[in-house]
């Protein structure tokens, strides 16, 4: 872990030390609530950030005090040279955390074991393979699964991200949760959000409270417990289970006032907020051997309190300026 002070602080005090780097906006599925129908225009390789490029970057987060770093996508583990990669961003000294559809988990398992790599976030919407083939337009179901109990079987530390949706997997709740019964994992259920071209319509959203109703229901006693400083989800376990659940609740509960996140686009924008329409390119100087530091610093000053502004409803006219989901990175 890193010892530098942190020195990207936005105008509300809040240092922001956790970093999250999208890798490429490429991916083997294509899950409708994360891209257009249509699939996106894929960034020109010549904008998508070198291997070089993102250790370089990771390195001058670092030194402004960031001391967890996210690789995401698209899907990260689809990238060139990703083994590489992350073990230069092992170096680093910071806490490295992943976010996968689980495909090609395998391949990696016995080098994130090596690096020290533990908490890994598995997207898995359902349990059901038919439904999976719908949601992800791709059949991997019975790979994910597989995946999914080799990182159990190794130990790590697994979250089960499930985006909820009315009529398509919200009748499955407690079937995840009836993995929590045995399986050291968690199961993380997160609100349906809105960005450019997927549908968004909050009647099929699932909320937290609808959430927790039908595990009360299922299950009887629900404990709650501490949430970790800056944790964007509220956290639960049912009485006697072994895993836990969260539910990440950003429509009707948005979690910002302790916000430390900052987002890295696979072409080298900075993002303040999921929900930001406003971008700062970091790749043109980073090229250019600008400095950099400075540029962070200002950069983060521009962040809204919450939600990038939509602090009472999200709106179509904000959140259809955004990029879809698969570009921004999770
Ligand atoms: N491909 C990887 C995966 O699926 O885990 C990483 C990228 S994906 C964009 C990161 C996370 O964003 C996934 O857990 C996915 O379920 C979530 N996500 C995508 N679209 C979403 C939406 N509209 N609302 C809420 N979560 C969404
Ligand atoms: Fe790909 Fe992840 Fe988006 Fe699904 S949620 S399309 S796996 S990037």
């Amino acid at each position: 872990m890193t010892d530098s002070k942190p020195q990207i602080v936005d105008n509300f005090g809040r240092p922001h030390t956790y970093l999250r780097i999208s890798l490429t906006d490429r991916c083997n599925l294509r899950c409708f609530y994360c891209m257009p129908e249509e699939g996106i225009e894929l960034m020109e390789k010549s904008n998508i950030m070198t291997i070089e490029e993102i250790i370089d970057l990771a390195t001058t987060f670092r030194d402004l005090g960031v001391d967890t770093i996210r690789l995401t996508g698209g899907e990260p583990l689809v990238r060139k040279n990703f083994g590489f990669l992350i073990e230069e961003l092992a170096k680093l000294g910071v806490t490295l955390k992943l976010t996968t559809n689980g495909i090609v988990l395998d391949k990696y398992l016995d080098l994130f074991q090596k690096i020290g790599l533990k908490k890994i976030n598995i997207s898995l919407d359902t349990l059901d393979k038919a439904k999976s083939i719908f949601i992800t337009k791709r059949d991997y179901f019975q790979r994910i699964l597989q995946n999914l109990e080799t990182a159990l079987e190794m130990d790590m530390e697994v979250k089960l991200n499930i985006v909820l949706i009315k009529g398509v997997n919200d009748n499955e709740i407690n079937d995840f949760i009836e993995l929590t019964r045995y399986k050291n994992l968690t199961i993380k259920f997160i609100e349906f959000m809105p960005f450019k071209g997927n549908k968004w319509d909050w009647d099929k959203g699932v909320s937290k409270n609808e959430i927790l109703d039908t595990i009360s229901n299922g299950f009887g006693i629900i404990e709650e417990l501490k949430n970790p400083k800056h944790s964007t989800s509220s956290n639960f376990k049912v009485l006697n289970h072994v895993g836990s659940f969260a539910i990440v609740s950003t429509i009707t509960s948005p979690f910002c006032d302790d916000c430390n996140r900052i987002r890295v686009t696979a072409d080298g924008k900075m993002k303040n907020c999921l929900f930001a329409n406003s971008e700062t390119d970091l790749l043109t100087p980073l090229r250019n051997r600008d400095a950099m530091d400075d540029l962070i610093i200002n950069a983060i000053k521009t962040k809204k309190h919450s939600r990038d502004g939509m602090d009472v409803k999200m709106e179509a006219e904000h959140y259809e300026q955004n990029r879809s989901m698969i570009s921004i990175g999770g």
